[in-house]
């Protein structure tokens, strides 16, 4: 079956021992560990020349939250594998990361028809000391239902550990384009319900894998559903303005995605499971909602969540650093609502 390169099976050594070897490359920054937000987009331009410029406004998107919140950022456009293009291609792409970067402790994937709605919540890490893999999804729907959307491949992390590339190495084989992907595509349609036929995608081979070998596998995934590490947008984008009236952004759940993502829309694309038009007006709302969280620091907001236009929210002022604190949203205790 296809691999995604030369076996490694002592990766947990491997790395401790660089690790202590190059002090001046640390895994934590600041008592954090270190994180890599990786994304990216075909190689080629989109088949919709508009949706190059909501590409370009993802990108400030996660941009604007990595600084914020001191996450590394990677921006891909190529194939590192021809066999695994499209969706797959975040398979050797996280594997080829974890590997050149060893200082590197979680490797962050986030699709590009994903953006930040919470720029102040941050992932409780903590709480996931004893995983390797955190992505949004729920039990019932994986392990009873066997649903195809389970869980979400559009926003997960990844240690960077042995039991990471594992679980690549498991993941892969139903990747290569062609007939490979089109048979297994076969086999997850019959197994997963709702899923309809088309080739193997990289979400149901991984649903498959975690149902198939559950026991594997499963006690190093976190299984996240407390905030919307995924936020499918149908529900959430008609609800700014509610949530901007009665909530504040650092709750990243229902109150305060933390994530709005695009699931099938495919703006880069052809042909999307919704009109282009509620694609594009929805995701222009969602990019300026996490745009006035970043303007509030310089004293602007947009006009309308559906306006590139910004206005001023206060006034110019002689002594900027009495303020600066109070309107800086990462400092809760000043900021906020
Ligand atoms: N992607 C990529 N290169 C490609 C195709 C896709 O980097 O050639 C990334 C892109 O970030 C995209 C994600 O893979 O959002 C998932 O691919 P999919 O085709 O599911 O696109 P989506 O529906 O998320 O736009
Ligand atoms: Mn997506």
């Amino acid at each position: 079956t296809y691999t995604l390169g030369p076996k490694i099976s002592n990766w947990d050594q491997e790395r401790k021992i660089w690790l202590d070897q190059n002090p001046q490359f640390p895994n934590s920054v600041n008592g954090k560990s270190r994180i890599l937000l990786v994304t990216g987009s075909p190689p080629n331009p989109c088949d919709n020349p508009i949706g190059d410029h909501y590409l370009l406004k993802s990108i400030k998107n996660k941009i604007d939250y990595c600084r914020l919140h001191e996450i590394e950022i990677v921006y891909n456009m190529a194939h590192l594998e021809r066999e695994l293009a499209g969706y797959w291609a975040k398979l050797p792409l996280i594997r080829r990361l974890m590997l050149s970067h060893p200082e590197v402790e979680w490797i962050w994937w986030m699709d590009s028809d994903a953006l930040f709605t919470d720029m102040v919540f941050e992932l409780p890490l903590s709480k996931y000391n004893d995983y390797n893999m955190i992505i949004h999804g729920y039990p019932d729907l994986l392990f009873n239902q066997k649903s195809w959307i389970a869980v979400n491949t559009g926003s997960f992390l990844f240690r960077n550990c042995q039991w990471s590339l594992d679980l690549l190495d498991a993941w892969a084989p139903m990747g290569p384009k062609g007939r490979i992907r089109d048979e297994a595509g076969k086999i997850l349609t019959a197994n997963l319900k709702g899923r309809p036929a088309f080739e193997a995608d990289d979400q149901s081979a991984l649903i498959y894998l975690m149902i198939s070998q559950k026991d594997q596998w499963m006690d190093k995934v976190f299984l996240e559903n407390s905030f919307y590490l995924h936020g499918y947008w149908a529900g959430l984008v008609d609800r700014y303005e509610e949530m901007i009236e009665k909530y504040h952004p650092g709750l990243g759940d229902e109150r305060w995605p933390f994530v709005t993502h695009f699931v099938g829309c495919k703006p880069c694309g052809s042909y999307g499971d919704y009109p282009v038009e509620r694609c594009l007006s929805s995701m222009e709302r969602a990019f300026n909602f996490a745009d006035n969280q970043v303007l509030k620091l310089y004293g602007f907001r947009h006009r309308g969540l559906l306006s590139p236009k910004i206005k001023r929210i206060r006034n110019e002022t002689a002594t900027p650093l009495e303020f600066v604190d109070q309107f800086d949203i990462r400092r809760p205790v000043h900021g906020s609502s």
